[in-house]
């Protein structure tokens, strides 16, 4: 069955401990898949969750009692196979809430990732099934991630950086990262959403910026918008 045992049916005043087992385990997560060495360092971890080394070391510690992580002398952390289910655990009903707060609420795609970091750690596993269901089982959240499926695989499919791109070509958006409500909103004031089929037109030097075609017209793409977009080429 897909679900933490350890976060599960757990009394309230453990709940806040149970979530920061839950943000540190999606973060070395999210870490792990960025490095290419699979070993998490204790700063990086510190940086990503805006705490201080001591007690993100601290944490660690508690995650490999709860056998969740494994640690590396001098090299850093990585999830056990049961680390890894927390993670993905989390991610799919932070990705399933955003996609229903977006989809059935109509809650801006700016902010549902706010109102998801929250109630994902409070949802039942019967309302995330049924939030499934209500949603036709969505392989992709209102960002264009992937949504983990109940077995903890992943819809795949290589995409590249928008900024990587090569002028002259057509590509579809595929995604943009969720913590960014800035760059979401200037997305979305332009209907610029995955699954857009577009054109670089043209880019200019020195990491100036791309010119794209799309539905809606041509667009100027700031390096740094061009850097978080993923794209498939076509
Ligand atoms: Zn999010």
């Amino acid at each position: 069955m897909f679900r933490s045992a350890i976060i599960r049916d757990m009394p309230r005043l453990e709940l806040d401990r149970s979530r920061a087992v839950e943000d540190y385990a999606r973060a070395i997560h999210d870490l792990e898949a960025v490095g290419a060495d699979a070993a998490v360092g204790t700063n990086a971890l510190a940086a990503r969750l805006n705490v201080t080394p001591a007690s993100a070391s601290g944490m660690v510690r508690r995650l490999e009692t709860l056998g969740l992580v494994e640690l590396t002398p001098y090299r850093g952390v990585r999830l056990t196979e049961e680390g890894d289910r927390v993670a993905l655990s989390v991610i799919r009903r932070h990705r399933l809430l955003e996609t229903f707060l977006a989809v059935r609420l109509g809650v801006p795609w700016d902010r549902v990732h706010a109102e998801a970091e929250v109630l994902e750690h409070v949802l039942s596993s019967e309302l995330e099934a049924a939030i499934a269901k209500d949603l036709g089982e969505p392989e992709r959240d209102p960002h264009g991630a992937p949504i983990p499926r109940p077995d903890g695989t992943l819809p795949g499919g290589e995409t590249l950086s928008l900024a990587e791109m090569e002028s002259q070509r057509k590509f579809v958006f595929v995604r943009i990262p969720d913590e960014r409500p800035d760059m979401l909103r200037w997305l979305a004031e332009r209907q610029i959403a995955p699954g857009a089929e577009m054109e670089l037109l043209s880019r200019e030097p020195f990491g100036g910026p791309l010119v794209v075609r799309t539905e809606s017209g041509e667009h100027s793409i700031g390096a740094e918008l061009a850097q978080a977009m993923r794209v498939e080429a076509q």
